[in-house]
């Protein structure tokens, strides 16, 4: 067949046949297909898909470091651990989930240790560790030191960790292959067995049957203007399964990260005030002293975030602009070239500013979904808030929520996330293995995605998708952004939906099949648009102010109203967005006031 623009149509799928596939090969996939392999031995076949290159996966990105609490150069307690995760996550955290998370955290990091991973030391040989945002000594008495970190290029060194042991035990990468679609074969709602992707090199659809499938696909910080995410953090992964009339849980709690590079969105770690680094105003006044008096600059994210945006909205920005100051001349050479060699690297590079002379202009960044896909503790995707088990369907890391972080995630505590439940994930697809039959492809679904693309790659007129996109960008940074409002998000929901009905013809300029990029943008900004939704409808139900979902009009945590997980789902028929709730657990710690 040849399209109108005298281009041959894709060609039908290539059908691969595999044990269990896992989609990602950040932290999360990458330590998932390992256990896998360990457990399942050498015969299993297991494929990691990955658009991009493993190494290039946004764990690679991490800088700051990942929590155990070691109490290696102070005392510390996985309990004192378990308490601020809960209370960072302003008590929407499932309690059941974070003490498993804090608890193993200890082992997993001595498990990555063998296996590879060079950690900084202290001078007694043990790992190295800092302090972090929000993560405290004796249930909130001041900073503890519980990140351990490898510089301040924590997440490179697990990714290549983790990345040389799946060669090591001869896991099977497809690289730079984008999944598109599940494979239902008993309809929707019905089990999962297997995914369809586009070969990126060729512009070939392959149809990968497997018992079992793993999303680890990251995060969606894209769908925001400013923000530290990689361009591919698209949403693909709850994307997907959303348009198929699966749930997404608690998208409205998104995290602004408090000190991106000023305009450019960069991530500067929290590291830099684990080290002492500070904020200060216009005044040149230590702002953060009058908003959390006991952990100053070290409180949690979202709540030195929305100090910054008071500070800025009292005029006391810098000359009255919409920044402050991040101060680390103090830190001296030493730790600046040796523990924060990237950080300060990149002050130098993007501002030609020197850190050891210089303040550094800084404003909130879009940095972590800590909604997602849901799931129970082993990462099985929940397919109802009622807890419903989807069959042969899992999934973990950023794209997952489980959920740990509740409505605030803290600093460190994504890398062990991915890890922790990553590799939870990866034990129990093998335990389930056996129980899960192969199926057959679903011929709908794989024309329907051949239908799209082969559309995509005739149009001929229509708007380019990154017009669309970055007119999504703009209205989800200034309307559903780190304050809120109803007048807000009704007009960003409108706008959005006025969006997803431009982007409906869209032109694909590109019209070959060696890497097409063009095509790559159309179909993730299709994910973009539906993750934005899914967050908005959220946010705009959700009437009262917790972690980073702050409402103007609804400024107080609302426990008896609100203490619950939203599940917003759409309709695949209709189109329509419904929202269901589902308890928080509450095991140990009572939900009180939140106080810094
Ligand atoms: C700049 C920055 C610094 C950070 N620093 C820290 C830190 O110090 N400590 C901390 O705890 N957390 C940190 N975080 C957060 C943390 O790094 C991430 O949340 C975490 O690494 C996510 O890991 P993941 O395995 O879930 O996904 P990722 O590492 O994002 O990997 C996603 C994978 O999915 C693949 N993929 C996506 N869509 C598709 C598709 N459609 N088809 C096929 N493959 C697909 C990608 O190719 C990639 O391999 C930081 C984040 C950023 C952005």
């Amino acid at each position: 067949m040849t399209l109108v623009t005298g281009r041959p149509a894709i060609p039908p799928a290539r059908i691969h046949e595999l044990d269990a596939v896992v989609v990602g090969a950040g932290g999360a996939g990458l330590y998932a297909a390992l256990e896998l392999k360990r457990d399942l031995g050498p015969e299993a076949r297991i494929g990691v898909i990955s658009k991009l290159y493993p190494s290039r996966s946004h764990t690679g990105a991490a800088q700051g470091g990942v929590c155990a609490a070691l109490g290696n150069t102070e005392e510390d307690h996985w309990e004192w651990h378990w308490y601020d995760t809960v209370k960072g996550g302003d008590y929407l955290v499932d309690q059941d989930a974070a003490e498993i998370m804090c608890h193993d955290a200890i082992e997993t990091i001595i498990n990555l240790e063998h296996l590879g991973l060079p950690f900084d030391r202290t001078e007694d040989g043990l790992i190295n560790q800092r302090r972090f945002g929000g993560h405290t000594r004796n249930y909130g008495e001041g900073p503890v030191r519980r990140s351990c970190f490898a510089a301040d290029r924590t997440g490179h060194a697990i990714l290549q960790t983790l990345f040389q042991q799946c060669i090591k035990h001869e896991v099977t990468f497809f690289d730079e292959y984008q999944v598109l679609d599940l494979i239902l074969p008993d309809g929707p709602k019905g089990r999962v067995a297997g995914v369809l992707a586009l070969e990126l090199a060729t512009t070939e659809l392959h149809a990968f049957r497997a018992r079992s499938v793993l999303f680890a696909t990251g995060g969606y910080g894209k769908v925001f203007k400013v923000t530290s995410n990689a361009h591919t953090l698209t949403g693909d992964g709850m994307a997907i399964p959303y348009r198929r009339g699966f749930p997404l849980e608690d998208m409205e709690f998104f995290q602004f990260h408090p000190t991106g590079m000023y305009k450019l969105g960069f991530l500067l770690s929290e590291a830099m005030r684990g080290e002492g680094g500070f904020l200060v105003n216009d005044n040149g006044e230590r702002f953060m002293e009058r908003y959390a008096p006991t952990m100053k600059d070290l409180a949690s994210r979202d709540v030195v975030s929305r100090s910054i945006y008071l500070e800025i909205a009292e005029g006391r920005g810098i000359g009255g602009k919409d920044y402050v100051h991040l101060d680390v001349r103090h830190l001296g050479a030493e730790v600046l070239e040796h523990k924060l060699p990237d950080m300060s690297g990149f002050i130098r590079t993007y501002f030609g500013l020197d850190p050891l002379h210089d303040l550094v202009p800084i404003q909130p960044t879009a940095h972590y979904a800590m909604g997602g896909v849901p799931t129970d503790i082993d990462g099985r995707v929940l397919g109802a808030a009622d807890g419903t088990i989807v069959p042969g369907f899992y999934a973990a890391g950023e794209v997952a929520c489980v959920s740990v972080h509740g409505g605030n995630r803290l600093g460190t505590n994504s890398l062990l996330d991915i890890l922790v439940f990553g590799r939870r994930a990866g034990k129990r697809m093998a335990t389930d293995l056996e129980e899960l039959p192969a199926a057959a492809v679903d011929a709908d679904a794989v024309a329907a995605t051949q239908a799209r693309i082969n559309a995509l790659l005739a149009s001929t007129g229509g708007e380019r998708p990154a017009t669309i996109r970055t007119e999504l960008q703009e209205v989800m940074f200034t309307k559903c952004g780190v304050y809120r409002t109803e007048a807000l998000l009704t007009e960003c929901r409108d706008e959005v939906a006025a969006l997803r009905e431009r982007a409906q013809h869209l032109l694909v300029d590109d019209k070959g099949c060696r890497y097409n990029t063009d095509l790559g943008e159309a179909l993730e900004l299709e994910f973009l648009l539906d993750c934005a939704q899914a967050t908005v409808e959220s946010a705009l139900a959700r009437k009262e102010s917790r972690g980073a979902h702050a409402r103007e009009d609804f400024p107080d945590r609302d426990d008896v109203a609100w203490l619950k997980h939203s599940f917003a789902r759409r309709s695949p028929e209709t189109g329509a967005i419904s929202l269901d709730y589902k308890p928080v657990t509450v095991t140990k710690f009572e939900p009180k006031p939140r106080v810094y």
